[in-house]
């Protein structure tokens, strides 16, 4: 599932390629990717594609921004195009050839398209009411005293934390694994036993692994690819996640892998307290 990572290199990467653009025409064959609730208090869906299709028509993409794992589209005129890649979704711009998967194409002025393609169809595409304020704070502007407060709040292990998008927004499985690496930190720990010191440890760790994986386009270990179709380089430079019985590249131990409720996790049992 792509994570902060991966969402900020395919933003950074389609940026300076569709700033300025007008959009021109929008078409998908999956009403479900534009799925909204049929009423406040109905679980029932509906879609609203053609809704959308007319909102977005004619309105230049003045910027592009990313909260959590959310893409932002933000178009002339106030409206705000917020795309999810979920589990599968991938963003291609201008590919070489089509796929049965492609979900979602957006022409735009200048011959440039962009093309949603999600093999399991759980993205979910949408317009943002003015003001929408997403839970969870964005783990990359995340500051210190916001985490040791959100930390406060909450007595989960500390994996589950890194993991809950309504507290630290934009860590998933992957990350959440190398962050607790680096850190030192078990990820069974109890939030609320963690010390200052642990705490600065984790900020820090946050901090360093999401650059280094930013660096190197984020993770492709299944269906993400960058908008070039090309391959993120974190994967090799991984130091737990999906490295268990390897060892530890810190202290020699051998890395385990253990199951936290429907999750796993993978940690050193030497270096991580
Ligand atoms: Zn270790």
């Amino acid at each position: 599932m792509p994570e902060l990572p991966e969402v900020e290199t395919v933003v950074r990467y389609l940026r300076p390629k569709i700033t300025g653009r007008k959009i021109l025409d929008m078409s998908s064959d999956t009403p479900r990717l534009f799925r909204v609730r049929r009423s406040r208090t109905s679980t029932e869906m509906k879609s609203d594609f053609k809704k959308i299709r007319k909102q977005v028509i004619g309105r230049k993409i003045e910027s592009l921004d990313r909260i959590g794992k959310n893409i932002l589209f933000n178009l002339s005129g106030g409206k705000c195009l917020a795309l999810h890649l979920m589990m599968t979704g991938k963003i291609l711009l201008n590919p070489k050839e089509r796929s049965a998967h492609d979900r979602l194409v957006i022409k735009l002025s200048g011959g440039v398209q962009l093309v949603f393609n999600d093999p399991r169809k759980f993205g979910r595409c949408r317009i943002l009411e003015g003001g929408k304020v997403f839970p969870g704070q964005d783990a990359l502007s995340l500051r210190f005293r916001g985490l040791k407060s959100l930390l406060g709040t909450r007595k989960s292990a500390i994996k589950n934390f890194l993991l809950d998008q309504r507290a630290v927004s934009g860590i998933g499985n992957i990350y959440s694994d190398e962050i607790l690496w680096e850190a030192g930190v078990r990820p069974l720990r109890k939030t609320n036993s963690l010390r200052e010191k642990d705490i600065k440890n984790l900020y820090r760790a946050m901090k360093r692994v999401l650059a280094l994986a930013i660096k190197n386009g984020g993770t492709s270990m299944r269906d993400y690819r960058k908008p070039d179709g090309k391959e993120g380089g974190y994967y090799q430079l991984r130091k737990a996640h999906h490295r268990a019985g390897e060892k530890c590249s810190r202290d020699g131990a051998t890395i385990r892998r253990i199951k936290i409720g429907a999750r796993s996790a993978h940690y050193c049992p030497k270096h991580q307290v």
